[in-house]
């Protein structure tokens, strides 16, 4: 990941400035520092008799494997409205976020997804064709296999929900 050379907000040369414990570019004129640059990726885990929902995806290089409803947050959003937005619009269920189950930096590319446990509060299964060939409720322990499962972030969702349920009473 390349550093900025010019501020993003007034396009001042940067100068490396120690702060917190590293020489980063920073602008003189505005503050601006060079810290991570990241997307945001909100994923739910939308629940329904003890399965979970996944979707197929219908596009790109993970064309055909199985995630988790949700995608990158916009400019003007909360992760939590992006994972709700999402998730209605690849399922067609309206969900309710109940917490955060997990978030993940994926690498390489600097993306930090969250997943949230959310619960269905209306609508019913309608594919987003354009972006998902299906989606269907698992049970934990009747997950599609490694190779079928889109991210890492999907996986490390799919872990944290089972430890979750596990612990609960
Ligand atoms: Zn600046």
């Amino acid at each position: 990941m390349t550093a900025f050379a010019f501020c993003p907000r007034d396009g001042t040369k940067l100068v490396p400035t120690p702060i917190d414990g590293r020489e980063r570019p920073a602008c003189p004129r505005c503050g601006f520092a060079d810290f991570l640059h990241v997307q945001i990726g909100a994923n739910t885990i939308v629940q329904q008799d003890g399965r979970v929902l996944l979707v197929r995806l219908n596009y790109g290089p993970r064309s055909g494997r199985w995630a988790l409803p949700g995608g990158l947050v916009e400019q003007d959003e909360t992760p939590e409205e992006a994972a709700v937005r999402e998730t209605e619009e690849e399922t067609g269920f309206r969900v309710e976020i109940e917490g955060l189950l997990a978030t993940m930096r994926r690498a390489p590319a600097p993306i930090i997804v969250v997943t949230f446990r959310a619960r269905i509060v209306s609508g019913e299964l309608r594919i987003a064709p354009e972006e998902v060939s299906e989606a269907a409720f698992f049970p934990g322990d009747e997950l599609p296999p490694l190779e079928e499962i889109a991210w890492p972030s999907t996986i490390h969702g799919l872990d944290a929900w089972r430890a979750f349920e596990r612990a609960r009473p």
